[in-house]
C-alpha cells in the first residue's frame, strides 16, 4: 500500500517535534543539575575575590537559594513539556476545540477567542503551584517574600481583569485580521502586533504600573541633585525620577528605565535605595544609562522585529500545510488552532538560540558597565554589585556552562574583575 504523503509528512513532523522537545528538556535539565552540583560543591568557601566583602554565611545562603530555585525550575520545565505534549499529540487542543464548538461556530472569531483564552487559563493553572511554591515557600524561607496571600489574590484578580480587558479584544482583532486581509495577513498581524507593543510601552508607566505599585517622586534632595547631575552629564532627558514601593512584595532591589519619548522615567525600588549609598546609586544608574547610550533596546528591537516577521511568515505558510495540524494531533485546521499549535511547539525549535541571546545580553552588560566606569567610579559600581549579590543571594560561583547558556548577566567574578581592570 503506498504511503499517504500527508500522513507520512505529519508523522515525520511529529517525530521531529517530540525529539526536539525531549532534547531541550534533557539539555536544560542537565545544565541545571550541573549548576546545582557546581554551586553546592563550592558552598564551603567564599571565592578569593569576595573574601573580604561577603561572609561565609551569606555565601552559603546564596548556594542554598540557587539550588532550591533550580530544583523548582527543573520540575517546572518537565511539567510544562508534559502539558505541551498533552495539548498537541495528546489531543487536548482538539478536545477544547470540540467543547467550544457547542457554543460558537468553529473557525469563527468568538470560537477562536474562546479556544485561545481557555489555553491561557489552563497555562495559568499549570503554572500556579510553581508560583505559589516560589513565593510562599522558597522566597519566604530565604527572607525575600513580603507578599501576603491577600495581596497575591488581589494581584491575581487585577492581572486577570487586565488580561480580559486587553487580551480578549486583542485576540479578536488578530483573528479578524487573519480572516480579512487575504494571503498577506501575517504582514498585517505583524504591523498590528508591533504597534500594540509600542503602545503598551508608552502607556505602561502611567496607566498600568500604578495599578500594582505606588510611585512617588524621588524626595531625597541630595540624591536627586546627584542623579540630575549625572543625567545632564550623560545628555539624558527624563520626565521624572520615581521611587516604587517594591518592598510591598519582595526584598529584592532593582532600578529601571521605563516608557519612551514623553513617558520616559527612571524608577528606583525603595529596597534599592535602602541598601545603597548615593555613590552606589549613581553608579547603578550610570550602568542603566549605558544601556540607553549604546541603544541596546533599539538594537534588540532591530533584531526581534524582523525575527517575529519571519516567524509570522512561517506561520502563514504552515497554516496551509495539512501535516502541520495532523502531525500535532489536531483535526481542526482553523487559524486559532494554528496559532495555538505554533506557539506551543515553537520553544522546542528555538531553544538552541537561547545561548546566543544570552551571550548578546552579556556583551551589552559589559558595555553598560564600561560606560558606568567612565561616567562614575568603577569602584562604586563594584561596591553596589557586591551588596546586590549579597542581599539578593545571587551565587558567586555559577557553573560556567550553565551560565553561558542561560545567564543574561556575566558571572559575578568576571564582571567585577572587568570593572576593576577599568579602574584608572
Ligand atoms: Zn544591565
Amino acid at each position: 500500500m503506498p504511503a499517504d504523503p500527508v500522513s507520512s509528512a505529519a508523522s515525520g513532523f511529529a517525530a521531529l517535534f517530540v525529539t526536539l522537545l525531549l532534547l531541550s528538556l534533557v539539555v536544560k535539565t542537565s545544565l541545571m543539575r550541573r549548576q546545582i552540583r557546581h554551586v553546592l560543591a563550592r558552598r564551603e568557601q567564599v571565592p578569593q575575590a569576595f573574601a573580604e566583602s561577603i561572609t561565609l554565611a551569606s555565601h552559603q545562603r546564596a548556594a542554598d537559594y540557587t539550588a532550591a530555585r533550580m530544583r523548582l525550575a527543573m520540575s517546572e520545565i518537565a511539567v510544562s513539556a508534559l502539558f505541551v505534549l498533552l495539548l498537541t499529540l495528546g489531543g487536548g487542543l482538539q478536545a477544547i476545540h470540540d467543547a467550544w464548538s457547542a457554543a460558537f461556530a468553529p473557525g469563527g472569531i468568538a470560537h477562536g477567542v474562546a479556544l485561545l483564552a481557555t489555553l491561557g487559563v489552563l497555562g495559568w493553572f499549570i503554572d500556579l503551584p510553581f508560583v505559589l511554591i516560589k513565593t510562599f515557600v522558597i522566597e519566604k524561607r530565604f527572607g525575600f517574600n513580603r507578599m501576603t496571600p491577600r495581596l497575591f489574590a488581589a494581584d491575581t484578580a487585577r492581572e486577570a481583569a487586565l488580561a480580559a480587558a486587553i487580551g480578549l479584544p486583542l485576540l479578536a482583532v488578530l483573528l479578524w485580521l487573519t480572516a480579512a486581509m487575504g494571503s498577506l495577513w501575517w504582514l498585517w498581524v505583524w504591523a498590528f502586533w508591533l504597534s500594540f507593543n509600542l503602545l503598551v510601552m508608552l502607556i505602561w508607566p502611567t496607566f498600568i504600573a500604578p495599578l500594582f505599585n505606588r510611585f512617588t517622586p524621588l524626595a531625597d534632595e541630595a540624591l536627586k541633585a546627584r542623579v540630575e547631575g549625572l543625567l545632564a552629564r550623560c545628555g539624558f532627558q527624563s520626565k521624572g525620577l520615581f521611587v516604587m514601593d517594591g518592598s510591598r512584595r519582595s526584598a529584592h532591589g532593582n532600578a529601571y528605565f521605563t516608557g519612551f519619548g514623553a513617558s520616559k522615567r527612571i524608577v528606583f525600588f525603595d529596597t534599592l535605595l535602602d541598601k545603597l549609598n548615593a555613590d552606589e546609586v549613581e553608579a547603578v544608574l550610570a550602568h542603566e544609562l549605558g544601556h540607553f547610550r549604546h541603544r541596546h533596546i533599539l538594537k534588540r528591537l532591530a533584531v526581534l522585529a524582523p525575527a517575529s516577521l519571519a516567524l509570522l511568515a512561517l506561520l502563514g505558510w504552515l497554516i496551509e500545510q495539512p501535516w502541520f495540524f495532523s502531525g500535532l494531533g489536531s483535526a481542526a485546521t482553523d487559524t486559532a488552532t494554528a496559532l495555538a499549535l505554533f506557539f506551543l511547539v515553537l520553544p522546542a525549535f528555538t531553544f538552541p538560540l537561547a545561548p546566543v541571546l544570552s551571550y548578546w545580553s552579556r556583551v551589552h552588560e559589559f558595555e553598560a558597565d564600561a560606560y558606568a566606569a567612565q561616567q562614575t567610579r568603577a569602584a562604586d559600581l563594584v561596591a553596589a554589585l557586591v551588596k546586590l549579590y549579597r542581599d539578593n543571594a545571587s551565587t558567586l560561583t555559577p557553573d560556567p556552562l550553565y551560565s553561558r547558556f542561560f545567564d543574561s548577566h556575566p558571572p559575578a567574578a568576571l564582571r567585577v574583575a572587568r570593572l576593576q581592570s577599568l579602574q584608572p
